[in-house]
Parts: C-alpha cells; structure tokens; sequence
C-alpha cells in the first residue's frame, strides 16, 4: 500500500521510519527544506532507548513528486490541517484513503470538506515521538494505535491499513468505535497539555498537588459531559485515565508546554477550544476549559 504521509515532523518521521524500514512503498512530504534535505542526504536518524538508527527513506518538499498514494495519511499540527490537505489533492487517485491520526476535534471535517467523505479513515495513536532537530527524532511512546472506519463498519480496507502498521511494529487494531477513542484521546489533552503548560511544569506535577488535581478533573469533568450529551460512549473511568498517562509521562514536558516555551502557536483551538465550541452547541457551560483556553490565545497573542 503506497503511502504518503503529510508533515513529516515528530509523528510523521517516526511512522514514515518504521513504515520503511517493513519495507513498504512510503514517502515523506514536508514544506520544511531543510529537514527534507537531511533525510535525504543521510537518511532519517531514529533513536530509540539510547540507540540511534539510520532510515534511507524516501522525502521530498513538492508534495506533487510523491507521486499517486494508496493511502495519505495527515501528521501536521491541527492548524495546518487544512492547507495539508489541499496541497495533497493532487496525489489523489479513485480508491485512494484519507487518514489522521492527529490529536484533537475537527481534523476529520476538515479532510472531509476537500475530500469524499467515503474515502476518509479516523485513527488515534498513544506513539509519541520528539523532534530533535533536522532528520533527527527520538521515539518516545508506545501505545496501542487504533483506527476505524467513520460507520464503525469493519471493511477490508481498513484492516489492510492496520494489518500495514502492525508488519511496521505499530500495535494496532480495528475499532467498531473510532470516534469515541478520539474523544477518550481528547480526554487526556484536555486534561494535561493546557495546565501543564501554563504552569510551567512537567505532567507528573498535576498530580503533586491538591491545586493541579482539582483543576485537572474539573476540565476532564466538563469534557465528559459534554461527550456525553454528544452520544460518546464511554468506557472505564476517563479521570484514571488520565491519571494513568500523567503516571505513565511523569517526567514529560508536553506538547503544548514546549509550543509555549519556544513561543510557537498552539493547538488550543483544536483541544480545549474545540470542547469550548462543542459544549456551546449543547447550551453546556464549561467554564474552566473557556478560561484556559483564553489564557493560551493571550499567551499566544504576546509572542
Ligand atoms: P511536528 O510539529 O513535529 O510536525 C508537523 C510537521 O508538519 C512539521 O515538520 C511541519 O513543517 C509540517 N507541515 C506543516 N504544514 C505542512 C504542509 N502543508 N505540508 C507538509 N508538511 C507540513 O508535530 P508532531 O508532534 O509530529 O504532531 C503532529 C500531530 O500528531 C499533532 O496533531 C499532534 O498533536 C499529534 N500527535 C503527536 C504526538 C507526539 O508524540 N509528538 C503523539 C500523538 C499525536
């Protein structure tokens, strides 16, 4: 299955790495030169617990040179999602899929306004990978990846993606339930990256104080009800979840902790802004996920 991965950062690098290394037809497309550059001139470097592996993979900046792909699959942050998939268009062919598995809401209206709704797939990953620098990542997590079809239906195609991840050494199944894993992922950004990041403080601290604790269930809270208002089903219990990730990610800076530090934009808008607009729909106050969310977009707003 030809595949061509758009933004070829953290998470882009770090499956296009793997995807090539199982042998498959895999392409790399990112607008940022100087990291294509690198891949090519001496592959993809890929360190994983102390050891650092070098990937021939196959990159480029003109997303057309890709060429026509079985399956294109989005790894941009959220904001440049849309412009991501415009640029792509032109490496469609009939039976090509469309896939994220990008963290937060919206990523999947956004592809299925330029796109055929029946050609898009959903998936949501706990890999984690961190870029170092240009052609260079560390492999950083190693949860389960899971992917599904919009109807839940259980199709050839979609197992042929997952079967593809799982050759590359990516845990992976099929779920019947893919949009309400991309919220119970929800749950766990909803409930870390925000905080974390305001305060300054690694994940593992939201669970040193009584302070960060309250704060943290209550924006979890707030995402529960409005996911269930929306018909998410939920399994377990979301807050142990989180708790569980933060016990898991305890000495990480997340995501957006980093944007913040290094004064880059955020994803806000597609995390805690995007339950903020999901629970206005349902007239649902949310108090706690407004006041964070504003006081990112402020923060942004001085850079
Ligand atoms: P990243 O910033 O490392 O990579 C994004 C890449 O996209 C950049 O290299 C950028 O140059 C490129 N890009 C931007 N616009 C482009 C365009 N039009 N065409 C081609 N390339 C373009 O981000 P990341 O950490 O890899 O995260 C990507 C997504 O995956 C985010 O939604 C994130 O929340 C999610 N995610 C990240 C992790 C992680 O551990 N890093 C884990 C799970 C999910």
């Amino acid at each position: 299955m030809k595949t061509v991965i758009i933004g070829a950062g953290a998470m882009g690098s770090l499956l296009g790495g793997l995807l090539s290394i199982s042998g498959e037809e895999l392409w790399l497309v990112d607008v940022w030169k100087e990291h294509i550059d690198v891949i090519r001139s001496k592959g993809l470097a890929i360190e994983e617990k102390g050891i650092t592996r070098n990937i021939p993979v196959n990159a480029t900046s003109d997303v057309r040179s890709a060429g026509e792909a079985d399956l294109i699959l989005y790894f941009v942050k959220t904001y440049h999602t849309e412009k991501a998939v415009k640029d792509s268009l032109a490496l469609q062919k009939e039976n090509t899929l469309f896939l994220t598995l990008q963290n937060g809401l919206g990523n999947e209206e956004i592809i299925c306004k330029q796109v055929d709704r029946k050609k898009v797939i959903l998936g949501v990953t706990g890999q984690g990978a961190t870029l170092l620098g240009p052609g260079h990542i560390r492999h950083a997590g190693w949860g389960k990846t899971s992917v599904g079809e919009l109807d839940g239906k259980a199709t050839d195609r979609i197992s042929r993606v997952a079967q593809m991840l799982q050759k590359a050494g990516i845990e992976t199944e099929v779920s019947s339930r893919i949009h309400d894993l991309v919220w119970e992922k929800l749950f766990v950004n909803v409930g870390i990256n925000a905080l974390a990041a305001l305060l300054g403080i690694k994940n593992g601290q939201l669970l040193d104080y009584p302070e960060t604790l309250r704060l943290m269930e209550t924006l979890v809270h707030e995402a529960v009800e409005v996911a269930r208002k929306k018909g998410i089903r939920i399994e377990g219990n979301p807050i142990d979840r989180v708790k569980t990730v933060i016990e898991a990610t305890r000495g990480n800076r997340c995501s957006m902790g980093q944007d913040l530090d290094f004064k880059r934009k955020t994803e806000i808008d597609a995390i805690n802004g995007a339950l903020v607009r999901e629970a206005e729909r349902f007239g649902i106050p949310v108090p706690y996920n407004r006041m964070i969310t504003d006081l990112i977009k402020v923060i942004e707003k001085t850079f």
